[in-house]
């Protein structure tokens, strides 16, 4: 194994727009060689980008350390190591999820059709990464792109470009260089992408960037995935485990120190079990981090000066009080882990996506009153998180919509690769993760074959239309 070092790697460096449209152009002449389609050539590519990512770990454990302060242990558990073995699960399964499938027969006539499903890549696709998680939001979309057979452009965020510079080394040197690239940049370059024509485009990041690329995508009629963010609910019943909900939800708020889409954005706690759940918080936060957040190595930081200045002023703007936390560093891009208890659903704090370890709380009166807080809020977030019993969980999701939920704890519904992980509504649109991260990019072609021998039974629809030919239909 040779490991590479992040000192190996040329800076950080925009694609010349220039250069674009024939990044673009090799990737749609690739495709239409179609010998990307073979299981074989498939396969190789994820192997050969599985062993280069693994060569490439340190560097990537050291860029995500740069670009987010993350510890090599939070990068490992929540997106390398959970990206390596999303590889293992495709190239386990990726033969039979190619195979051809039977359509049911509905009659003795449609039998001898044969009808059934093919699954062809959609083409050359375009996509474009977040910061959050720089390798998995980037990686995911692609490896679900070579398991259909299509070839593809990787735009990484430019707001993590530690992260961009080893990806764009290790998919250069372990992908077929006519069939998959990857352009940097910001603004401009993305814009450059989105003016050519695509198969489809792979959208993650905030809902005013994916509305640009839905509205350029519409020029086309090309299809988007867009994996978009959304104001997530946790909703604490009286009758919940309030260690339990405390400590998960308190988690799920400070990886990656909140820069979570899947995290709640706020907490709905009945107000019986309120004291309880605040003290298993603070209990939590000082056994999380017994030195403070601050000298912890196990927290993160804000990505960058701009992020960092909208969530304290958005700190600044709440009316409520805060409960723990509260300290910032412009410095270091340090935000503690702010606990705040609210008073109304109108406060600033529910109005927009916190993105950050911003934790508000409302306390509400019954679960009635949680269920309609919540789809006051948002509609249709990403992601809910009910803690109760099975008869209240079960209510709040049939009176809910989200993209997924998990029940008694956050995120895991989007960590498992049977399942497809997406929105609904604007916070979303199409999933991905395992075998929907094949179907994300595979077309379900219909086919049908006539065998000769019908052609007697088949007469019957061609012109003269008789009185004779009325009677047999
Ligand atoms: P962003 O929307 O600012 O940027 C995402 C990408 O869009 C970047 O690659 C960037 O270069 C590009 N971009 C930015 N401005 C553009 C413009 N004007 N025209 C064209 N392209 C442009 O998102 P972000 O700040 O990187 O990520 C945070 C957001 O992403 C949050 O809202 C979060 O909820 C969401 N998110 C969603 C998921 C999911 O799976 N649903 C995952 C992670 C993050």
């Amino acid at each position: 194994m040779i490991h590479l070092a992040m000192a190996d790697l040329p800076p950080f460096t925009p694609t010349p727009l220039e250069a674009i449209p024939a990044v673009h152009a090799r990737v749609v002449a690739k495709f239409h060689t179609h010998t990307t389609r073979p299981l074989a050539y498939r396969l190789k590519q994820l192997r050969t980008l599985y062993w280069a990512l693994k060569d490439a770990e340190p560097a990537l454990l050291a860029a995500c350390a740069q670009d987010l302060g993350k510890s090599a242990y939070e990068t490992y558990l929540m997106e390398l190591g959970w990206q390596l073995n999303d590889i293992l699960f495709v190239c386990k399964n990726l033969q039979r999820w190619m195979k051809e499938e039977r359509a049911p027969d509905t009659s003795l006539l449609n039998l001898a059709m044969r009808p059934r499903i093919r699954k062809d890549p959609l083409g050359a696709v375009l996509i474009i990464g977040a910061y959050n998680f720089p390798l998995m939001l980037s990686l995911g979309p692609l490896v679900g792109a070579i398991a259909a057979g299509c070839t593809a452009v990787l735009k990484p965020s430019e707001s993590a470009p530690h992260a961009a510079r080893v990806l764009q080394h290790v998919i250069e040197q372990a992908l077929d260089p006519e069939g998959y690239a990857v352009v940097q940049g910001a603004v401009a370059e993305t814009t450059a992408l989105l003016a050519r024509k695509w198969d489809k485009i792979f959208y993650t990041g905030g809902v005013a960037v994916g509305t640009i690329v839905a509205r350029k995508a519409a020029e086309t009629l090309t299809p988007v995935a867009l994996e978009l963010g959304g104001r997530n609910p946790a909703i604490v019943t009286r009758n919940a485990d309030p260690r339990l909900a405390a400590r998960r939800l308190l988690w799920a708020k400070l990886v990656n120190a909140g820069q979570v889409c899947v995290s709640q954005n706020y907490i709905l706690v009945d107000a019986e079990i309120l004291p309880r759940f605040l003290a298993e918080l603070a209990i939590a936060l000082a056994e999380f981090f017994p030195d403070g957040a601050r000298h912890s190595a196990s927290y993160a930081r804000i990505i960058n000066l701009r992020q960092w200045q909208r969530l304290v002023a958005l700190l600044a703007s709440t009316d409520g009080t805060i409960l723990l936390g509260g300290e910032t560093d412009e410095q270091t891009l340090f935000i503690a882990p702010t606990v705040i208890q609210l008073s109304s659903p109108l406060d600033p704090l529910l109005q927009q996506e916190t993105f950050g370890p911003l934790l508000p709380i409302l306390p509400v009166p019954d679960l009635p009153t949680a269920i309609a807080t919540a789809n006051t809020i948002h509609a249709t977030p990403l992601a809910i998180y009910p803690f109760g019993t099975p008869a209240e969980t079960s209510l709040i999701l049939s009176s809910t919509r989200s993209g997924g939920a998990s029940i008694n704890d956050a995120f895991f519904h989007a960590s498992i690769p049977t399942l497809p992980f997406g929105g609904v509504g604007d916070s979303g649109t199409g999933a991905y993760r395992g075998r929907a991260s094949f179907d994300c990019f595979s077309h379900r072609r219909s086919v049908t074959t006539t065998p000769a021998w019908v052609e007697r039974l088949l007469a019957v629809r061609y012109p003269p239309y008789t009185a004779a030919k009325l009677a047999q239909v």
